[in-house]
């Protein structure tokens, strides 16, 4: 930290991440990294924003001249309206976690669908040969599912399957989906039906955060259920802590090849740095310095 701060001058700009609360993000840890390693003149700032004080904080911002900053819960979709411009992607999956400043104002995107297509495509390169033979089942339907079906309709998978435990939130979530700017037809299944769904799974991703730290004992699906994967399957979680989590452990040991949910994180926050300074990010700086910050070993990988 003492280098980040020897770092500011007077001419250094603003970069940040708003969200309420906002102690716990990572955000700081791999962009400031990022900054120091690339050499620009930009400091990465955590920023506690309540939701009364939105307008406010952005308003702030302007007078202030942050260059661009990044939104967490509880903004991603209360900022979208406050915007000047939003990208389509961003559109699609109804929230923003990535603002930078242009000349007519903020223009927002989301990197999450980038960040989760990332560690997909790239284990997938030698694995899928067509993602239309592909069905996904995803667990959950809050807010990273969005960014999940958007990227998996980006890749073109055959059907989509989202498993929820509220039947009332899973109808409107899929009928969300029918009239944005991206019209996705979703198969909505109840928990229950789950089991019966896993022998179609040739991508589950989880989404919910059963398994997350401290809960590292939980699981969304039983080590029993998860042998009913079909061969070749793989098995996402979005989850980051533990690394891996009890899910993924078990979906490896039943033979699925198994993603974590630490490149999303990277490569979500790449994406980000890109928009902002106009230039690639170090995504295996960015990478290292999480790994150093969860104390996961290195060479484990992603
Ligand atoms: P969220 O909006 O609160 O959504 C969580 C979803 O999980 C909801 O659909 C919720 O159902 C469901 N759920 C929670 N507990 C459940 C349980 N016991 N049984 C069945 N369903 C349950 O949260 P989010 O922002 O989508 O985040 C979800 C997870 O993804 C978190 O662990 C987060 O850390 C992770 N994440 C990772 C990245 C990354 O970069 N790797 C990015 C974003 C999120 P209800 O609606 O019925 O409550």
């Amino acid at each position: 930290m003492s280098r980040i701060i020897g770092a500011i001058a007077g001419s250094t700009q603003l970069l940040g991440v708003m969200g309420y609360p906002i102690k716990h993000t990572l955000s700081p840890v791999m962009h400031n990294e990022a900054i120091a390693h690339l050499g620009v003149d930009y400091v990465y700032l955590p920023f506690p924003v309540a939701p009364s004080d939105l307008g406010d904080a952005l308003r702030g911002f302007t007078a202030l001249g942050v260059r661009g900053f990044n939104v967490t819960i509880p903004h991603k979709q209360t900022i979208v309206p406050l915007l000047n411009e939003v990208s389509a992607i961003a559109q699609a999956v109804g929230a923003v976690n990535t603002v930078w400043r242009t000349e007519s104002g903020w223009s927002g995107t989301n990197t999450d669908v980038h960040g989760f297509l990332s560690p997909l495509v790239d284990l997938a390169e030698n694995l899928v040969k067509d993602w239309s033979t592909v069905t996904v089942v995803v667990l959950g339907n809050g807010g990273a599912a969005r960014a999940v079906v958007a990227g998996c309709h980006q890749l073109g998978c055959k059907s989509i399957c989202v498993v929820g435990r509220d039947t009332q939130k899973l109808e409107i979530f899929r009928q969300s989906w029918l009239t944005g700017p991206l019209p996705i037809h979703l198969e909505i299944y109840p928990w229950e039906t789950l089991s019966a769904l896993l022998p179609r799974a040739d991508l589950l991703v989880n989404t919910t955060p059963m398994g997350m730290a401290p809960n590292v004992d939980a699981s969304p699906v039983s080590a029993l259920n998860l042998t009913q994967l079909p061969s070749g399957a793989i098995a996402y979680d979005l989850i980051y802590t533990p690394k891996p989590t009890q899910f993924l452990k078990d979906a490896a040991q039943g033979g699925a090849i198994v993603i974590d949910g630490l490149e999303m994180l990277v490569h979500q926050g790449a994406m980000a740095l890109e928009h902002w300074l106009g230039q690639p990010a170090p995504v295996t700086v960015m990478r290292s310095a999480l790994q150093r910050h969860l104390k996961l070993d290195e060479k484990v990988g992603s």
